[in-house]
């Protein structure tokens, strides 16, 4: 199975690829992550990438495409991937089609998760994450059992984005509707296009992602 997740920023997409990774046993790509990584390096394209992220601004495609086509390489892909935030334009949607037909693989489905702006703020406001194993958390929809201390690894160390900030927030939205938006069309028109209710809670979500796991294999 190969999905990809379309959808705001707060809009759950990084919950539920974890969950889709857990339960059924897809590899989990978050081209987020992947960057956050180059960042941490401390080398010059890490420079440069901050540099966009910063702004909320896409990371140059190149950059993003080069990450990616090297991890599609790895053994581990052929188990059914989760793409968590790539593509986030058309020219990226062009590139994956290139790149998984050189690979003779498809698609199985497109996932739009549709939540209202108005309370995307509200959700990334609240959220941080394991500093030691990356698992998500927020403020209201889902705390550790014990608040000081991760449910999965148990380390006592959190973090939070420093482009969850209010203004970067503001632009990265401005981003997606302008430069994403344009692939729900892209996706419609070659039948691939499905859509959940983002705006159920994290349970309820992972229930229809099941159904769409269950229908599209
Ligand atoms: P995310 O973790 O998916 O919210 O992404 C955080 C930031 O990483 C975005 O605001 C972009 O700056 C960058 N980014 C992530 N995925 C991509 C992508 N596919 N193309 C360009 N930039 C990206």
């Amino acid at each position: 199975m190969r999905l990809v997740l379309l959808g705001p920023p707060g809009a759950g997409k990084g919950t539920q690829a974890s969950y889709l990774q857990e339960r059924h046993g897809l590899l989990k790509l978050s081209t987020g992550d992947m960057l956050r990584s180059v960042v941490a390096s401390d080398s010059d394209v890490g420079r440069t990438v901050n540099d966009f992220m910063r702004r909320g601004d896409l990371v140059p495609d190149e950059i993003v495409v080069q990450a990616l086509s090297e991890r599609l390489d790895q053994p581990d892909m052929k188990r059914g991937f989760v793409f968590d935030g790539f593509p986030r334009n058309v020219a990226q949607a062009q590139v994956l089609d290139k790149l998984l037909e050189d690979k003779a693989l498809q698609l199985d489905a497109v996932v739009e998760m549709r939540v209202m702006d108005d309370i995307l703020a509200e959700r990334i406001a609240g959220r941080y994450s394991c500093a030691e194993c990356s698992e998500g958390y927020h403020d209201v929809f889902k705390v550790p059992v014990d608040a000081n201390m991760c449910d999965k690894c148990g380390s006592e160390t959190f973090s939070r984005r420093s482009d969850d900030d209010v203004d970067i927030v503001k632009s990265r939205l401005g981003v997606y509707h302008r430069q994403t938006t344009p692939l729900i069309a892209y996706y419609k028109d070659r039948n691939l296009l499905r859509s959940v209710d983002g705006m159920a809670g994290i349970d309820d979500v992972a229930a229809q992602l099941d159904r769409i796991v269950e229908c599209d294999h």
